[in-house]
């Protein structure tokens, strides 16, 4: 617990490093021991992301994300706890300062909250949410809602979107190695990197342990390189659990294929409550082309990692998908590269068909082939220009919030559940 007699000058952070600390809002004017509802908000442990918060009047509050380490301009990741409420308190909280106007809120996206004894993660109701240009915000778009604390000794948490740390992916791939033991599958895990804070870069390798020593088809698969899009990681755990798991079609396609898979390629991002940058404030999707050891240590050991393969006369690399959650738009789908060379063309468009075909809530029309110069740093437009050319490099891109079924309106948000299969 705080301690409620202390102050804390916290609330002056936003444009610092520092996420809010168990700072107290009280009514000006008070002074000793804060009482029940004034409102203790928390944003230091892993993932969190609230840089300051401002008292308006007893019911309100402007709330400021903290923007990206080293990248003032990108505020979008908010993750953040309140404690301390009086019972039946009612709230309006205001995040003042998205830096990315056009979003999924403009698409009837709500925020999410959980609660001590409500563990799992709930929107908040739409008629409770709005999102509007302020005019006594200088015009910005401000993400406002209401909400209700109905119970006076939980903790209660808001996010952006359900929170997937390094720490729960560590957690995770220790209990890989037993799921994998009832398919007899080939796992290994290996560290092939540490990021500049120190932290873990996992390979997880999933093939047949029969063909092992034959010339193996490779499929690479990145998550998780931009923090704040936690729905790649949920993904990417849902694939591993499916690669690894005895069901008929893993099984065949490890027979056929061999996975390596990097479930987080920005630890030290995710672990900072970052939006988009790693921890000295690189957006790692945009600096391929000029990775290096030294600032974008995981880029390196990846990239040489894949170069590794591709040369090697003992793999085919035929796929590298790098799995991203989309800001703007709803369901899933690829964005790939366009080329001159047609039958190269026409090889690259087919898994994007085939997806299509298999998955219910992909969306053809946000499919896109391009080639646009500002993207020449991301992974899959960096590396087409550098590996063979039978290998296929995607984004694989899944809405930050829903998906509309069969063509409706009606936007099903994806849960932590639906992606894990
Ligand atoms: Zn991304």
């Amino acid at each position: 617990m705080a301690d409620f007699g202390e102050d804390s000058d916290e609330s002056d952070g936003e444009g610092s490093l520092g996420n809010v600390n168990r700072i107290i809002m009280r009514p000006p004017g008070h002074s000793g021991k804060a009482k029940r509802g004034h409102l203790c908000f928390d944003a230091s442990f892993e993932t969190g992301n609230l840089g300051r918060v401002d008292l308006i009047n007893e019911h309100e509050y402007d709330l400021f994300i903290r923007p990206d380490t080293c990248s003032p301009k990108l505020r979008f990741w908010f993750n953040f706890t309140v404690d301390n409420v009086r019972q039946d308190q009612r709230v309006i909280f205001n995040i003042v300062n998205i830096s990315k106007s056009r979003n999924l809120f403009n698409t009837n996206m709500t925020p999410i909250v959980k609660s001590t004894t409500r563990p799992k993660w709930q929107r908040i109701p739409k008629r409770n949410v709005f999102y509007y240009r302020s005019p006594v915000h200088q015009n910005n778009y401000v993400l406002s809602f209401t909400f209700g604390f109905d119970r006076e000794d939980e903790i209660f948490q808001f996010a952006l979107a359900p929170p997937y740390s390094y720490s729960r992916l560590q957690s995770f791939l220790l209990s890989l190695d037993s799921k994998g033991r009832h398919s007899k599958c080939f796992l290994k895990r290996e560290i092939i990197g540490s990021t500049v804070q120190k932290r873990k870069l996992d390979l997880i390798t999933i093939g047949a342990p029969e063909n092992m020593n034959e010339k193996q088809r490779v499929i690479i698969i990145l998550a998780r390189v931009h923090p704040g899009e936690s729905p790649s990681s949920f993904v990417c755990q849902g694939l591993l659990e499916f690669l690894v798991s005895v069901n008929s079609i893993s099984s065949l396609l490890r027979q056929t294929v061999t996975f390596k898979v990097i479930p987080m390629l920005n630890p030290d991002g995710v672990f900072l409550g970052n939006y988009r940058s790693s921890g000295m404030g690189f957006d790692l999707n945009r600096v391929w082309h000029i990775a290096s050891q030294w600032a974008h240590p995981t880029l390196r050991a990846v990239l040489d990692m894949i170069i590794a393969i591709d040369k090697s006369k003992d793999f085919q690399l035929d796929y590298v998908v790098d799995i991203h959650a989309h800001s703007s738009l709803t369901g899933c789908f690829i964005y790939g590269n366009s080329y001159e060379d047609v039958y190269r063309y026409e090889r690259h468009t087919v898994f994007p068909k085939i997806l299509a075909t298999v998955s219910d809530d992909y969306v053809a029309t946000n499919t896109m082939f391009n080639a646009d110069g500002n993207k020449s740093g991301s992974a899959r437009r960096y590396l087409c220009t550098i590996l063979s050319s039978q290998v296929n490099c995607y984004t694989f891109e899944v809405s930050l919030f829903g998906y509309k079924l069969n063509g409706g309106e009606v936007i099903i948000p994806y849960t932590e559940d639906s992606c894990i299969l």
